[in-house]
């Protein structure tokens, strides 16, 4: 699964994708490659504002996949007066990042699967999907997959285009964007939690595998709806950010 390293890296590209979410790319400087699975984060080093000299610790999951190897992306929010939101957004192009990784146990890998999977991402919860939907789609393009993103405002949505490119690809790929505070009667989508739109949405219960991503309140409600749904517990994997 990778063995943990250190490395550094530059970033090399910064884009807001919406308000407060930013893609930011690191290409590795020392060691160039990264070997990673699709689901996995490294943890990164960043100056402790509150201590000069010492560094403070934050881990992202790695939004591209594992065929990238020399440059990563990561998918940030930008959460106001975070220490490391603080550092990415006034962080320019070539500014130097040390990290180590990869990390985690939150992974989907080559290794054929249940013939179901869900994808349940809030926020940048979505990053690590991203990774693991992008990767494992070409390898098993006749799995059954649903992907739920969950946000409050449509201002709030990113990486939905290349979402809806891999839909038009894979026709067994569903992708639903749920809005828990929508813009009405402009939002015609989703409406409601995530939980609401896996209520509508029958999996196949012993058959299928779920993958979950984003705040702790968010993975319990699901977890919940799941297991109510036949789902057995250890076919429910999840990471979470805070
Ligand atoms: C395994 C793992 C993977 C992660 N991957 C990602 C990722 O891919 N993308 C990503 O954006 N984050 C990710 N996180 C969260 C990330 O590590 C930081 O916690 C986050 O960026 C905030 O750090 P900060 O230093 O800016 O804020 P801090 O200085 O640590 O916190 C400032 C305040 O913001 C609150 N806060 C922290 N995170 C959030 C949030 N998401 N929304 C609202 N309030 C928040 C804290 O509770 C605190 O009150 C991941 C966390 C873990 C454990």
């Amino acid at each position: 699964m990778g063995d943990k390293q250190t490395y550094s890296g530059t970033i090399t590209k910064k884009l807001y994708l919406t308000h407060d979410v930013i893609e930011v790319t690191v290409t590795l400087v020392e060691p160039t490659t990264l070997d990673f699975v699709a689901g996995q984060f490294v943890t990164m080093e960043f100056p402790d504002t509150a201590n000069a000299g010492k560094l403070v610790k934050r881990s992202y999951s790695i939004a591209s996949v594992p065929e990238q190897k020399g440059a990563l992306d990561f998918w940030i929010k930008l959460v106001n007066g975070g220490l490391a939101s603080e550092w990415f957004r006034t962080a320019e192009l070539g500014t130097a990042l040390q990290m180590e990784g990869p990390q985690g146990k939150f992974v989907l890998d080559d290794k054929p699967r249940k013939e179901e999977m869900i994808f349940v991402g809030t926020g940048t919860g979505i990053a690590p999907l991203r990774s693991m939907v992008c990767h494992y789609l070409p390898l098993y393009p006749d799995t059954r997959a649903k992907v739920v993103f969950g946000v409050r405002h449509v201002k709030d949505v990113f990486g939905a285009e290349e979402m809806f490119e891999l839909q038009k690809k894979y026709p067994h790929l569903s992708y639903e964007i749920t809005l828990s505070r929508p813009e009405l009667p402009q939002w015609a989508g989703s409406k409601g939690r995530v939980t609401d739109s896996l209520k509508t949405y029958r999996a196949s219960g012993p058959g299928a595998e779920a993958f979950l991503c984003g705040s702790m309140d968010m993975i319990k409600e699901v977890r919940t709806a799941l297991q109510a749904q036949g789902f057995d517990r250890k076919d429910v994997h999840f990471e979470r950010f805070f």
